[in-house]
């Protein structure tokens, strides 16, 4: 309702909302821009003060014409439990309607897509992203199709599968699958569903609930295409804007060591180049981030770091964080091994726990 533009991430060129997945000019990633003299005057008011924490509750926050007719299945205001270590915190994704954060990209992309008339969409996936457009697809009567590397965990096809979407299985990467689908498009005029400018003003949500909580020293964030890490930071980045908290946290992205394209170029400085997924973790086995870029510049902008972590660590983070009680999927246990490895004693840290391990049989 208050969004005015898009704007190229790495060129600087401006589109109309909508108009395009990525900029056309430089292949570039979109930012969404807002009138914030607007949104203030929504926000600014005693009802939104008083009204509970929920991912509709920051509609003005989101690209929408009308929030009133959302897709929503009851995603966000999940929980942040406390850990049994001093300062340390959970926000456990897996509470969301498919289980992972992705749900909170989903219902705004989706609701999108409806007030567009879409009726057919492709989505690329290591499964998670798959599982939640394909939920909030069936709701809206939109038709959908999903590639995913053929490797990927038997019970997330079969989420994916059971919600109605077609799953095509690809003998590759994700990247491979997300190349597959972008073919078509340019065939067939399809309408993509994924790491594209409306999922990214969604998942900002998890930073918009953190702010409301507590206030915040450090965020630990699993890194595969870059959109959760950047959204966290863009969404704490509107509230100190706006006056409506004190200052952006630290953001720490993860890596797994065996997928380590963003942690490769924060080590060497360099552009972020391909590289062939080696990782039990899923999730995010992602050799070329779409957001790659804007994670680095979100980790840069607030003095975070880059961490990377083998699969032997995750694996042990995974059982860690059960005996927390919180039974996260590897790729989502990757901000619990990195935290080992900092030193944020004495902070106040939050784990984005981004999906319960459930998905992963
Ligand atoms: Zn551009």
């Amino acid at each position: 309702m208050f969004e005015i533009g898009m704007r190229c991430f790495k060129c600087g060129r401006k589109y109309p909302i909508g108009s395009v997945f990525w900029c056309p000019h430089c292949g570039g990633s979109l930012d969404i821009e807002y009138d914030y003299n607007e949104i203030e005057k929504v926000i600014l008011t005693d009802e939104f003060k008083r009204m509970p924490i929920s991912h509709w509750k920051y509609w003005p926050f989101y690209p929408v014409n009308s929030p009133s007719k959302a897709m929503s299945l009851g995603e966000g205001a999940t929980p942040l439990i406390k850990s049994k270590r001093e300062g340390l915190y959970f926000k456990y994704e897996g509470c969301n309607p498919t289980g992972s954060f992705k749900d909170r990209g989903s219902t705004v992309e989706i609701t999108k897509a409806v007030e567009n008339g879409v009726r057919k969409a492709l989505c690329a996936t290591t499964g998670n992203m798959g599982a939640s457009c394909a939920a909030y697809c069936s709701r809206a009567g939109i038709e959908l199709t999903v590639y995913l590397p053929k490797r990927t965990p038997r019970s997330k096809i079969e989420q994916i599968a059971a919600y109605g979407a077609r799953v095509k299985k690809i003998p590759g990467s994700y990247n491979d699958c997300l190349r597959a689908i972008h073919e078509l498009k340019e065939k067939e005029n399809y309408y993509l569903v994924g790491d594209y400018p409306f999922r990214t003003e969604g998942e900002k949500s998890i930073a918009f609930e953190l702010a409301e909580k507590a206030r915040i020293d450090s965020v630990i964030v699993p890194i595969g295409n870059g959109t959760n890490c950047y959204a966290i930071y863009k969404g704490f980045q509107e509230f100190v804007y706006l006056g409506l908290y004190e200052k952006i946290p630290r953001i720490y992205g993860v890596q797994a060591s065996g997928c380590a394209p963003v942690y490769r170029a924060w080590i060497e400085n360099s552009e972020i180049k391909e590289v062939k997924p080696r990782t039990k973790a899923s999730a995010i086995a992602v050799g070329r981030p779409i957001d790659g870029e804007k994670a680095l510049f979100a980790i840069r902008k607030t003095g975070g770091k880059v961490i990377a972590v083998s699969d032997r660590e995750i694996v042990l983070a995974q059982k860690e964080l059960a005996k927390e009680g919180i039974y996260a999927e590897l790729g989502a246990s990757v901000p619990y091994a990195a935290y080992k490895k900092l030193d944020l004693e004495g902070q106040t840290c939050v784990l984005i726990i981004t999906g319960t391990g459930l998905k992963e049989r």
